[in-house]
């Protein structure tokens, strides 16, 4: 909500929005981007709206921040065109940190040309020249658009009906089709940065010409705009995949696929320890280890009815002797299968089946992104399967234990969805009122007996069921997706699952589906940024790395190593030939927890010297001691 208030009788003499705030709301005239008046937003330069009461928008409302970040995209394109005669208008919209536009251009835009780019805007919004809206018909904007060769413009506008009612915001000689609203002038661009270049498709399909497209941002000051440019630095420096190369995690190789996973020794390594606490507090809560493979009989996706409802994820059929099976998307049917391999009683319930599960879905080349998005992956995947006086109890508990986990791992905050039908048609969901109340009242319980903070979704929800996601903050301030709560009304419908309750009848058990950490592929990439490569000890791949100062001391050094491993530490040596500067500086950029430093001096005394990462010199000491100090750090967290 921006700032809010109301026209005064005496007030509706001002020309435009930008006058009456300069007369009456002074403090706001300079931050205030665009205005909105009976859910209509509005230019500053337009004159006062009917309505009484008028709303203010300035850079902490999303629709502000569009406003001056799309002029900006405007006061780019002006540039462009005045310093590349032949580039054409495809479009330029706000996103989420910034915005971009889409040239068809013959010139293959370089760093240098963003800097010529720059220079030329810093011009045009010195001169401080006014935006202004001419709202034309279908035909006349055909007309103006074709005049000046903007075949993309007239393509847009051909695909708007007849009666369209059509702006123009034009500055200079510059015009652009647009609905607006825009900054009154270009002046009030204050704080831009151009960031990148990249190719796009008109339209976003790869069968149309190949445009420019130039990323930029704007903040209301330089100051703002630094900040976001140092983050931004920041992130890039903490980007997994950039991590993944320099520290020799993982590698996602053309030879193998778009989107399939190599995990290297490191790699593995961290992933072998997420994987063995995650083992280790599943058994602690009474769930089973369940394996699976990893195709199945089409048969089963379609009684599951993965086959109908999520064809598109899932790849191409696979024949063994003339029938067709399919490579998993999802562990569900496998669990639900194992369930019912004998007949069940309530006395075994609740069950909680669990599996680092492998499965595969269909994404788009464009879509892949790191381990963040990829084609094979491996969920840790639960279901639980219990009856409807054990729900409550089965909740909380998944929610206890997925706060828990994210908590080991240094996350500390986070948001809670709580997705629900659409209160208006009920028609397409599975299960029946009934169900559903009581499904959401054992959600909504869990989340408020812990005391978090929460979002109702209404229409949210999947067909077969609500479900609570909760996302969280990384070290970056950034949200990811994180643990799954789900009911699912369907499998246990379409698999005919039943147990027999203490009243000697066949019921239907209810069925959670839940992951804590999501896939490993994401989970560790989000870990990886998260602490930017430096893992906490008891992650790190090599938690020691001992380094011989001169050749004579390489055995000690190998003893001190073998010493660390006996204790349980992951240690290596560094016994090249290069300067001690030099190991320490690798060991460094490396994010080694620990290196130990041995010369004459600690060979004689069975000592090291110790370096922390990123804290330096800590000073000798006995090896001994330094190994009883670290052994606290070694294990994974405890509940
Ligand atoms: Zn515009
Ligand atoms: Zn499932």
């Amino acid at each position: 909500m921006g700032h809010v208030f109301d026209i005064k009788l005496g007030e509706r003499a001002a020309p435009n929005l930008l006058e009456w705030l300069q007369r009456y709301h002074r403090d706001l005239a300079d931050d205030a981007l665009a205005a909105r008046a009976d859910g209509r937003l509005l230019d500053l330069s337009a004159p006062l709206p009917e309505a009484e009461r008028i709303e203010l928008l300035t850079f902490d409302d999303e629709a502000g921040r569009e406003v001056l970040r799309h002029t900006t995209s405007h006061v780019m394109a002006q540039a462009v065109q005045d310093l590349f005669p032949d580039t054409h208008l495809a479009i330029g919209p706000a996103i989420e940190d910034g915005f971009y536009y889409d040239f068809d251009t013959p010139t293959t835009f370089a760093p240098e040309d963003l800097e010529r780019i720059e220079k030329r805007m810093a011009e045009i919004i010195a001169q401080d020249l006014p935006l202004r809206r001419q709202e034309v018909t279908r035909s006349e904007a055909i007309a103006m658009f074709s005049a000046r060769g903007e075949r993309f413009k007239v393509e847009m506008i051909e695909q708007l009906p007849e009666d369209a009612a059509i702006s123009v915001y034009s500055q200079d000689g510059f015009a652009d089709l647009c609905r607006g609203p825009h900054l009154p002038s270009t002046g009030r661009v204050r704080a831009f940065k151009l960031l990148s270049v990249a190719g796009a498709y008109w339209r976003g399909d790869e069968r149309n010409p190949m445009l420019q497209r130039i990323y930029g941002t704007a903040f209301p000051d330089q100051a703002a705009l630094d900040s976001y440019l140092h983050m931004r630095e920041e992130a890039e420096k903490r980007d997994h995949r950039r991590l993944g190369r320099e520290l020799d995690l993982f590698s996602i190789p053309e030879a193998l696929g778009g989107g399939l996973v190599l995990w290297h020794p490191k790699g593995a390594m961290v992933r072998h320890l997420v994987e063995e606490f995650w083992k280790r507090e599943h058994l602690k809560r009474g769930y089973q280890f369940v394996y699976s493979p990893h195709i199945a009989r089409a048969h089963l996706w379609e009684t599951s009815g993965h086959l109908s409802f999520y064809r598109d994820s899932m790849y191409g059929p696979i024949m063994i002797e003339e029938e067709e099976y399919r490579l998993k998307p999802m562990n569900c049917p496998f669990h639900v299968l194992i369930y019912k391999s004998q007949a069940r009683s309530y006395r075994e319930l609740p069950i909680r089946y669990c599996e680092l599960g492998t499965v595969y879905r269909y994404e788009r080349s464009g879509v892949l992104h790191g381990l963040l998005r990829v084609r094979g992956f491996t969920q840790d995947d639960a279901h639980l399967i219990c009856t409807p006086d054990q729900i409550g109890d089965e909740v909380k508990g998944v929610l206890d234990f997925a706060l828990f986990m994210l908590k080991a791992f240094g996350y500390e905050d986070f948001e809670v969805d709580l997705s629900v039908r659409d209160d208006g048609d009920r028609s397409k969901y599975m299960g029946s009122d009934d169900e559903w109340e009581m499904a959401e009242a054992s959600l909504l319980e869990a989340i408020e007996t812990r005391g978090l903070k929460y979002k109702r979704a209404p229409g949210e929800a999947v067909f077969y069921g609500p479900k609570i996601d909760i996302k969280l903050k990384d070290s970056m301030g950034r949200m990811a997706q994180g643990p799954t709560i789900q009911f699912d009304f369907n499998l246990t419908s379409r698999f005919q699952m039943e147990y027999m309750a203490a009243d000697g009848q066949r019921h239907t058990p209810l069925m959670i589906h839940r992951t804590v950490l999501g896939s490993m592929e994401r989970f560790i990439g989000g870990l990886v940024e998260h602490y930017g490569g430096a893992f906490p000890v008891w992650l790190a791949p090599v938690q020691v790395r001992v380094l011989p100062i001169a050749d004579r001391h390489g055995d000690y050094a190998e003893q001190v190593a073998s010493e660390l491993r006996r204790a349980g530490v992951r240690a290596e040596t560094d016994v090249r030939k290069a300067t001690t500067g030099a190991k320490i500086r690798d060991g460094e950029t490396q994010k080694i927890p620990y290196l130990l430093i041995v010369g004459d001096r600690e060979q004689q005394s069975g000592a090291v010297s110790v370096r922390k990462h990123s804290e330096g010199d800590k000073g000798a000491q006995p090896l001994s001691e330094f190994i009883a100090g670290l052994k606290p750090q070694l294990s994974a967290p405890e509940s």
